[in-house]
Formats: C-alpha cells, sequence, structure tokens
C-alpha cells in the first residue's frame, strides 16, 4: 500500500507524541483522526497528570522543530544550564551541564507544552480532535478499535487504517497486541517512588537560581526541582517504597518533617507547607517497560511511552518519544509504503529505546549518590577541559542531551568502547 493511498491515520492518546504526530502527520497531508481519554484541555484547568513540570532537550526540541512548533513553545520554557548541588550543610555548587553556552536544557509546564500542542492540532483542517474517548484497545475477533465514550458510555468502533498508538505508559492498545501474541511486554517497576511539591515563589520571584535543575542528592534518594513559570519551583522527592529511609516510614506529619529537617534542611525552609502538600499529593510508581512486537502488519504501531516508557532520570521520555515522531517521518521518506514500514521502524528504533532504558536506570545512581563524589568532581573538570580542546570528546551525558545526530544505541556504544580502552 503506498503512502498515500490510505484514507486517513488515527491516532490513539493526545499526549505529548500523540498531539506532535498529529501536527506532523497534517502537514504531511494525511487527514487525522485522534481519540484521546482526557477532557479537552482547551476548554478549562488541566487534569492532573504525571509531572507538572519536565525537561526538554535537544531530540525533543528537534521533533518540535520539525514540526513548526518552535516559536510557540519557547517562550514557555526555562533555560537550565546545569545541576545545583546542594549539599547537606546547605553549600550548593552549579555543575554546568555543557561547555558551550547554548548547551542547556529546559524546564517546561507538562500542561502547558500539551496546550499548545493540541491547539495547534486543531487549528490544522485536516486534524479532527476526539476528547472524552477510552480506547478499550483492539475488538476481540477484528482488526477495529474499541472506543467508549466517557460521557455516554457508546461503544464505537473504527477501523485500524493505520493506527498509531501513542496511549503511554499503561496502553490499552498494547495489552491487544499481548493478547493476540504479537507482542510481549517486560515491565521492571523501580523500587522507589516519587511526589511532587511546591516551592513557592517569594514577591512573584524564584527564592533559588531559576536557571538551573536543583539537586539534593543523598546517597539512596533525592530531592529535585525545576523552576516554572510563576516564579514557583516543582520539587520532587525520589525515595524507596519500603525500608529504613521510605515512604512507608513517612506516615505522620511528624516524620516528614523530622526526615526533611534532617536530610534536605536548606529545601524544608523554602517548602512552608511540606507536610499538608505531602499528604494531599500522589506517590508515584516508576519503571521501564520494555516490548517487543511494536505493530500489528502495517495496520497499528506503538509509539513512545506506549512502546518503550523509561525512567525519568535522564530527562528523555519524552525527548525520546518526540524523536520516535520524527523518526517515523524521516522513515516515511525512506521507505513510500506503509508496507513494512512499521516493522522497519521497531527495527530500527528498539536498539535505541533499549539503550537509553538503560543509561536512564544509570543516570539515578548519578544524580543521587555519584555528584557528590569528590572524584567525579575532579574528572567532571577533566572531561570538560578535554572536550573544549578536542571536538570528537564528548561526555555521555552531553552526547544524550546536546548531540541528537549520535543515536541512543551510538551513545552507549561510543561509552563502552571508550571504558573498554
Ligand atoms: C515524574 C516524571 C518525570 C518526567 N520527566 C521527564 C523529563 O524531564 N523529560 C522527559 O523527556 N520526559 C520525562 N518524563 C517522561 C515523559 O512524561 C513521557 O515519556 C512522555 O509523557 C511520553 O509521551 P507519550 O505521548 O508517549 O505518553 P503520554 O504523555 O503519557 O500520553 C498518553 C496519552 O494517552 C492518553 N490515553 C491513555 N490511555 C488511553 C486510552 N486507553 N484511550 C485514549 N487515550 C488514552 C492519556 O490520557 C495521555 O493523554 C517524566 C515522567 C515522569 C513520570
Amino acid at each position: 500500500m503506498s503512502l498515500t493511498s490510505v484514507p486517513g491515520v488515527n491516532i490513539i492518546g493526545a499526549g505529548l507524541a500523540g498531539s506532535l504526530l498529529a501536527i506532523l502527520l497534517a502537514k504531511r497531508g494525511y487527514s487525522v483522526a485522534v481519540y484521546e481519554r482526557r477532557r479537552d484541555p482547551r476548554a478549562g484547568a488541566p487534569e492532573r497528570g504525571r509531572s507538572i513540570n519536565m525537561a526538554l532537550a535537544a531530540r525533543g526540541i528537534r521533533g518540535l522543530e520539525l514540526a513548526g512548533m518552535l516559536d510557540r513553545v519557547m517562550p514557555l520554557a526555562i533555560p537550565m544550564r546545569g545541576r545545583m548541588v546542594h549539599e547537606h550543610d546547605g553549600a550548593a555548587e552549579l555543575q554546568m551541564y555543557g561547555v558551550r553556552p547554548e548547551e542547556v536544557i529546559y524546564s517546561i509546564s507538562r500542561a502547558d507544552l500539551n496546550r499548545v500542542l493540541i491547539e495547534a492540532a486543531g487549528e490544522l483542517p485536516n486534524v479532527s480532535l476526539h476528547f472524552g474517548q477510552l480506547c478499550l484497545g483492539l475488538a476481540r475477533d477484528r482488526d477495529v478499535l474499541e472506543m467508549r465514550d466517557e460521557v455516554t458510555g457508546q461503544i464505537r468502533h473504527c477501523a485500524a487504517q493505520p493506527t498509531i498508538a501513542t496511549d503511554g505508559a499503561g496502553s490499552a492498545v498494547r495489552d491487544s497486541l499481548v493478547a493476540r501474541e504479537v507482542a510481549s511486554v517486560r515491565e521492571e517497576p523501580l523500587e522507589h517512588d516519587y511526589k511532587e511539591l511546591t516551592i513557592p515563589a517569594r514577591d512573584g520571584k524564584h527564592v533559588m537560581e531559576p536557571n538551573a535543575l536543583h539537586i539534593w542528592p543523598r546517597g539512596g534518594y533525592m530531592l529535585i526541582a525545576l523552576p516554572n513559570r510563576d516564579g514557583t519551583f516543582t520539587a520532587t522527592l525520589f525515595l524507596a517504597r519500603t525500608g529504613e529511609n521510605s515512604f512507608e516510614r513517612l506516615r505522620s506529619a511528624g516524620d516528614v518533617d523530622t526526615f526533611f529537617a534532617r536530610e534536605f534542611p536548606s529545601a524544608r525552609e523554602l517548602i512552608p507547607t511540606l507536610t499538608q502538600d505531602f499528604f494531599a499529593n500522589p506517590q508515584g510508581s516508576l519503571g521501564t517497560v520494555y516490548t517487543r512486537g511494536w505493530h500489528l502488519n502495517g495496520d497499528i504501531l506503538l509509539l513512545g511511552d506506549a512502546a518503550h516508557a523509561i525512567v525519568p532520570f535522564h530527562g528523555q521520555g519524552m525527548n525520546c518519544a518526540f524523536e520516535d515522531c520524527a523518526e517515523l517521518l524521516r522513515m516515511m521518506d525512506e521507505h513510500q509504503r506503509w508496507d513494512g514500514l512499521f516493522e522497519a521502524f521497531e527495527h530500527e528504533r528498539r536498539p535505541n529505546t533499549d539503550a537509553i532504558a538503560k543509561m536512564a536506570l544509570e543516570n539515578y545512581t548519578e544524580m543521587r549518590e555519584t555528584v557528590l563524589d569528590p572524584e567525579y568532581r575532579r574528572k567532571k573538570r577533566e572531561a570538560e577541559e578535554l572536550e573544549k580542546r578536542d571536538p570528537d570528546f564528548i561526555p555521555r551525558y552531553s552526547m544524550v542531551m546536546f548531540h541528537p545526530e549520535i543515536s541512543y544505541r551510538q551513545v552507549m556504544e561510543r561509552v563502552q568502547g571508550s571504558q573498554r580502552r
């Protein structure tokens, strides 16, 4: 089937990847129908989802640029030049992310980003957006998708014509492919959960350096904070579920207060409503989803978290999902046919998504522990000097965050090669 012969493309899930992909495909001339279970975010306040703000880096920016979205997105973003490491005694040191002024990452609100992408998709005449539509997966005996209207409860069927499923880490479409034994999935939960808290603004201004990602690394766990445009920071505590220092032990306001005062005294002072927020906000879980079999013939493709959710410690889940979108478009140009396209996409992307899944897990140890080590700091300074002198030498963090021309798989190969030497 040639690329132009399809009547249209369905997208399941108008999250970050689904809304960007809708714009990209529509700008190529496809009719795109998007089905999303949530309410329309253009109509009112966003529903609270996972993570309030997130780090946007070069791979994500490249996807947004391809869709012509940079003019609308970048004014919403705050540059972060490095990580501000807060020690126990209150001392803080900025460790720069890159060696060049343009090597920064950006803090951006998930809700704002998703809303502008949905707005832009909705402005295109060949995109139809359907909110309040829960995809239940594939019908048992036919290759059609079942949708339930969340208001009326009515079920309708929708031909897989092709369909791209960007319905996130808990993908219902992925479950259908598994049930049909087309796909297999391995979910590896992390033993640590997370909780978000707010560091309020003072007189409308940030109370700490705004152009940095703040970290309070404490070995087995950590607190981080990313700036928001309204002068607040969203802080996230990453902590084991059970054990000596764990969520399980933080049962009362007194437990929380004592833990923060002992472990994060400089942050504790900045969160006046700590104990109320701690018990009001949900405790989120994290994990990695490894899927094999991302597609059903040329009809259905899993993309983004639906195919490969990862832990957030390299700040790459969304960036990788946006890169998926750009890569799919590149491969459409290369293949010029739907037949075989989805299979080739998985073949090309899975080694890369496996690589970033591994590096994201490794980066948790670096963020919560290694950054405190004087030896690590010395080596980092040496690496920065070397990078300034030798353009072929690029540290791993920089390759992942600032060099989309080096694939995740190549990053891992280069790092493993240099470790062997
Ligand atoms: C705490 C935390 C921090 C993070 N920080 C970062 C970061 O700093 N940088 C980064 O790059 N990534 C980060 N991520 C990862 C990032 O959130 C995901 O990788 C990204 O959202 C994936 O985009 P997606 O479109 O595939 O999925 P999602 O954004 O989850 O979108 C899925 C969409 O599908 C809809 N949906 C779900 N099921 C159905 C259904 N059955 N029918 C219809 N619609 C459905 C959902 O409502 C949602 O709109 C973080 C994740 C977490 C949990």
